[in-house]
């Protein structure tokens, strides 16, 4: 059982600790991109990720290095370090043998380095962990490595410390790899054909792309192929390595990474998880264990703003899937907004990245109702339903008990900012529970809390309160008995659906006043003053006005002509009237999220 020179790796960390800067240097090492085409952080490729610097889609590529005198093929797996991508994460994980666990030197340990790292442990990855970030003035790396060797029960020199940033120590993770991290199995050469799809993509010549690990055989351009789960047969029109961009070749083998063009123009019958094999071989051939599926926490509902782009949404939403499978979607009809899509999201981040992702790739702009969880709720004669949006809140006197999610949260945070932390904390529905310590100076805080309050902007808050240094983890732990009522929202005296919300009863003034002024502040003046209204029970319990914006139509009119103006300014008048009993003020897209984030 010999081992092949073929490792097959990941890069994690906690959000920002330096894992696409790393992989720019491996790229550059290997030779895999030219000097005068390197970029910073050159595999975030979605102008969406360069923009926000953020990860947010996986992305493989192959190198091929000479390390203490042999010859190895690198596949390396770049991913995103957000908790909203975390799909992302574990399907990585599942294509390859080891991991680099990146710490930043000038953080520590945050919450997604444990999350991340117990992911990688439950695939038996063998772990290099990595002190980043050495260069920065605010780094402490005795404190980080202290830390690390701790958390992994390892000897303080087994970690390297590098700088990302400048290349110190980064061909040394390289060698590590080299060395720890085992090669596929090369027995495996001889089996029939078996791979892995961990993520795919739409392509309008090639059908769906699937991004593949080869476990088992080879196939070549042109073979048939089967797909397990979904039953279907396709063609392999093209196979190849990613360099990072697609790059043909005739044949991809056993423990390998690559993809494979299927031609299949229907995206909803390549699903990440599911195994490809050879129509040739595929008899009595069992499949690989695929993936769990995404849970989704957050359900919005996106409606065409214009109705007769229902079909391209449909279209777009299929496709996409393809790209980000933890999004999920159904198809609803509502009164108020007409034909759209319910559609469930990891967090709030993540549906926010896929209403932009349909604006962009596919020209989209969308009504997109308030995320909200999915609440629980027994009605008076003991019937037990689950509501995804706030549209469909029940009448009050038919609802008997009201529950919503609640989660375990876990705070890491360097023990000076306990306080700050804790401040922010009193204006969320939490109840303490525990600390741990990860080190004298940096404590975990475990609280209970409503998943609904920590998917807004706890997490900004935290941030803000600690220097950047506090994340937040949370795992969900079940149904929690909860007063819960509707508020509606009236903007100009038309309700509108979209924004309507669930919030706690001993709330709901606040929440109300909140949502009014951020309205006021989010939303584009009119011609005509505008009365926003959050009603709860039919009552109004806030209101704002946003004055109107007087265009000042007699301008150009100078000297004494006061008839003539006083014309003009009853046109305008008239025209502000007929404005208002056209009703309607257009809420830009844009508004629904922001008014979310809070
Ligand atoms: P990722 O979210 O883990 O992929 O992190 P990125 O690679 O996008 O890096 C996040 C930020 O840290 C960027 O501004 C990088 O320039 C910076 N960074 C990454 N590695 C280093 C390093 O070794 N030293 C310093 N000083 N900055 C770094
Ligand atoms: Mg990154």
């Amino acid at each position: 059982m010999k081992g092949s020179n073929i490792r097959n790796f990941v890069i994690i960390s906690h959000i920002d600790h330096g894992k696409s800067t790393l992989a720019d240097r491996f790229l550059e090492i290997t030779g895999a991109i030219s000097p005068k085409k390197m970029r910073p952080q050159f595999l975030d490729m979605m102008d969406l990720e360069r923009e926000r610097g953020i990860t947010i889609k996986l992305k493989p590529v192959r190198m091929e290095a000479e390390i203490l005198g042999e010859r190895y093929i690198l596949n390396l797996v770049d991913t995103p370090g957000h908790v909203d991508f975390s799909y992302e994460v574990s399907r990585s994980l599942a294509a390859v043998e080891g991991a680099v666990l990146l710490v930043d030197a000038s953080k520590g340990i945050q919450a997604q380095t444990l999350a991340n790292l117990d992911l990688a442990k439950k695939q038996n990855l063998v772990i290099i962990p990595v002190v980043n970030k050495i260069d920065m003035l605010q780094a402490d790396v005795e404190k980080s490595t202290d830390e690390l060797a701790q958390l992994l029960e390892i000897e303080k020199s087994d970690i390297l410390k590098i700088s990302g940033k400048l290349g110190t120590n980064v061909a040394k993770v390289l060698e590590e790899v080299a060395k720890k991290v085992p090669g596929p199995l090369q027995e495996n050469a001889e089996k029939p054909f078996r791979a892995l799809i961990f993520d795919s993509e739409y392509d309008p010549y090639q059908g769906v792309v699937a991004y593949v690990r080869v476990i088992d055989g080879e196939i070549k351009s042109g073979e048939k192929i089967k797909l397990f789960a979904a039953k279907a047969r396709a063609e392999a029109k093209e196979v190849g390595y990613f360099k990072p961009q697609m790059e043909k070749q005739d044949k991809i083998s056993a423990g390998e990474i690559g993809y494979i063009a299927t031609g299949i123009k229907e995206p909803g019958l390549v699903r990440v998880g599911d195994t490809i094999m050879k129509e040739s071989q595929s008899q009595g051939i069992l499949p690989l264990p695929g993936y769990r599926e995404a849970k989704p926490m957050v359900f919005a509902s996106f409606y065409p703003e214009n109705p007769d782009d229902f079909e391209v949404l449909k279209d777009a939403l299929s496709k996409l899937k393809l790209n980000d499978p933890a999004l999920i979607y159904e198809q609803e009809t509502k009164e108020a907004l007409g034909r759209g899509f319910r559609c469930g999201f990891l967090g709030t981040l993540h549906a926010e990245i896929v209403s932009e992702r349909l604006h962009r790739e596919f020209g989209l702009d969308l009504v997109i109702s308030t995320p909200s969880v999915v609440y629980r709720i027994i009605d008076q004669k003991d019937k037990e339903s689950y509501i995804y949006a706030a549209t469909d809140w029940p009448d009050p006197s038919k609802i008997k008990e009201t529950y919503e999610p609640l989660v375990s949260l876990e705070i890491i945070t360097p023990v000076e900012y306990i306080g700050g932390v804790s401040d922010v904390l009193k204006n969320f529905r939490v109840v303490y529970k525990d600390t741990n310590y990860l080190s004298f100076e940096r404590a975990i805080l475990i609280y209970e809390a409503p998943l609904a309050d920590i998917i807004t902007n706890l997490y900004d808050k935290l941030k803000g309160v600690s220097k950047g240094y506090a994340s937040m983890n949370y795992k969900v732990l079940g149904y929690r008995k909860s007063k819960l009522v509707k508020m509606e929202i009236l903007i100009a005296g038309g309700k509108e659906e979209a924004l309507s919300r669930i919030v706690p009863e001993e709330r709901a003034f606040q929440e109300g006043k909140n949502l009014v002024t951020k309205l006021k502040e989010t939303l584009p003046s009119q011609q005509f003053s505008v009365a926003l209204q959050a009603l709860v029970g039919g009552k109004v319990i806030a209101r704002e006005t946003i004055r109107a914006q007087r265009k000042d139509v007699t301008g150009y009119l100078y000297g004494g002509d006061y008839s003539r103006k006083r014309k003009l300014l009853e046109k305008q008048k008239k025209g502000k009237k007929l404005l208002k009993e056209k009703g309607r003020v257009r809420v830009p897209p844009k508004v629904f999220l922001e008014v979310f984030r809070g």
